[in-house]
C-alpha cells in the first residue's frame, strides 16, 4: 500500500512509561532490527538498540549555526531532544552498495546478482519532518521509471514509529515547511510524549493495520479526552517554539529569477564546498557508480556510492566539471532544495530539519540565505 494512502485512525491510546520496553520486545519478536537514537560520542546518532535503555534518556541537544552540544535534562524523557546528524535514508538506502559483478568466461563475462540481504528495520523516533522526508525517498527511488529494487524491499519491510515532537530545536522550522511537528501520515504507529510531575506516557496513534497488531500485544487503553488534549497540547506548544522560519511566498519566482544575485559570491566565499550539509540532509539522494576491475581483468564490480553535487566530479561531463565555482554549488543545492524538487518530485526538497544549519562547519543557514536573496542580499553570516 502506497504510504501516503495508509489508514490514519482518528481514535488514541495509551502505553504508560513502565511499559515501553515492551515496545521492543514486540517488534524484535516479529523479527525486527530496532533502529532508532542512541547517545555516542557526545551526539545522539541513529543505530541499532537492543531495548528501551539505549535511547538517549535525560538527553537533550542544545543546536545553533554550526553547533550541537548534548545536556542533561532535568526529567527522564525518552524523547527530549531533537535531531541528530543521520537522517534514516541510511538504512533504506546505504551509503555504499555492490550493485553487481562480473567473471571472464572463456567466450565472454557473467554477470553474478548481487545477494539482497532481508533486513527489516523497525525505526523507532522518526520525527515529522523525516516521515516527510521518507516521502520524498520514495518518490525519488520507486515512483520513477526505474525503481530501486534494494530500496523498495527495505522500505516495505520497514515498520514506522513516529514520534510527534515535544520540544524544538533552534535550527528547526518544520512549522514554515508545513511538515511538522506533528507526524503525517505514513507511520505505524506515533507516539507524544507526556512527562508531568504526576505521570509519564505516550498518547499512541495507530497509521496501520500492522500497527494495530504490534499494539495489541502491548497494555494499552483508550486515550481520556482530557491525556489526548495534553497530547495536542505539548505539539501545539513545540509549534510556537520552533527556532528558524522560511518564508516560502513566492520563493520560487524569487529563486528562479536570481541566478546571477550577487548574492551567491556572498556565500560562496564562506562555503567550503565540504558536502556536510547533503550528507546530513534526508532528502538528498545523490549517487554516483564506480567501476573496478582486477589487476587480472578477470573480475570487476559495480558499486554504487553516495555523492554530493558540492563535489566537481559529480558534474563531471565529457569536457569537464559543469559546475566548478563554489557559487554555482551551493546556488544548484540551495535551488534544488528549496524549489526544483517541488518542480520534479511534487514534494517539498527541505522539510525544516535544520541540519544542514546546524552541521555546516562555517555556520551557514539556508534560512538566512533565502532571507539575504529575498531582501537585497543583505545577510551578515555567521
Ligand atoms: S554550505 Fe556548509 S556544509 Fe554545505 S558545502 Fe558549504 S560549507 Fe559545507
Ligand atoms: S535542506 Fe537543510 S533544513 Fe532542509 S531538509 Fe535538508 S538538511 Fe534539513
Amino acid at each position: 500500500m502506497d504510504d501516503l494512502e495508509r489508514p490514519h485512525f482518528a481514535v488514541s491510546f495509551v502505553l504508560d512509561r513502565g511499559d515501553f520496553a515492551l515496545l521492543f520486545e514486540a517488534l524484535q519478536a516479529r523479527g525486527y532490527t530496532t533502529i532508532g537514537p542512541t547517545p555516542r560520542d557526545g551526539v545522539i546518532v541513529c543505530d541499532e538498540l537492543s531495548g528501551v535503555d539505549d535511547l538517549p534518556i535525560g538527553w537533550t541537544d542544545e543546536q545553533e549555526r554550526g553547533s550541537y552540544r548534548l545536556h542533561r535534562r532535568d526529567d527522564l524523557a525518552l524523547f527530549g531532544y531533537t535531531l541528530g546528524p543521520h537522517p534514516w535514508k541510511r538504512f533504506l538506502s546505504p551509503p555504499v552498495v555492490r550493485l553487481w559483478q562480473a567473471e571472464q568466461t572463456g567466450k565472454g563475462f557473467k554477470i553474478i546478482a548481487e545477494e539482497q540481504p532481508a533486513v527489516q528495520y523497525a525505526l523507532i523516533g522518526v520525527r515529522a519532518c523525516d516521515l516527510y522526508a521518507l516521502h520524498f525517498q520514495d518518490r525519488m527511488h520507486l515512483d520513477g521509471p526505474h525503481i530501486d529494487t534494494d530500496y523498495q524491499r527495505r522500505r516495505a519491510a520497514a515498520f514506522i514509529v513516529a514520534v510527534n515532537c515535544s520540544q524544538a530545536g533552534a535550527t528547526c522550522f518544520c512549522s514554515s515547511m508545513g511538515t511538522g511537528p506533528k507526524a503525517g501520515p505514513g507511520f505505524d504507529l506515533a507516539l507524544t510524549e507526556v512527562l508531568g510531575a504526576e505521570r509519564h506516557y505516550f498518547l499512541v496513534e495507530v497509521g496501520s493495520e500492522l500497527g494495530a497488531a504490534v499494539l495489541a500485544a502491548l497494555p494499552h487503553r483508550l486515550a481520556t479526552e482530557a491525556e489526548q488534549a495534553q497530547a495536542n497540547a505539548v505539539i501545539a506548544e513545540t509549534a510556537t517554539h520552533m527556532g528558524r522560519t522560511l518564508d516560502t511566498n513566492g520563493l520560487k519566482e524569487l529563486l528562479y529569477r536570481n541566478y546571477e544575485h550577487p548574492h551567491w559570491e556572498v556565500v560562496a566565499e564562506q562555503c567550503l564546498t565540504c558536502g556536510n550539509c547533503t550528507q546530513v540532509c534526508p532528502t538528498c539522494f545523490c549517487y554516483t557508480i564506480e567501476d573496478a576491475t582486477d589487476l587480472t581483468g578477470q573480475h570487476a564490480e559495480r558499486w554504487r556510492k553516495d555523492d554530493s553535487c558540492f563535489t566537481t566530479s559529480f558534474s563531471f561531463i565529457s569536457s569537464g566539471s559543469i559546475r566548478t565555482s563554489a557559487k554555482a554549488r551551493y546556488r544548484q543545492w540551495l535551488i534544488h532544495k528549496l524549489v526544483a524538487s517541488s518542480d520534479q518530485f511534487g514534494l517539498s526538497g527541505c522539510v525544516g530539519c535544520g541540519r544542514c544549519i546546524t552541521w555546516c562547519p562555517v555556520g551557514i543557514d539556508i534560512t538566512a540565505e533565502a532571507v539575504a536573496l529575498r531582501s537585497g542580499g543583505e545577510y551578515e553570516h555567521a
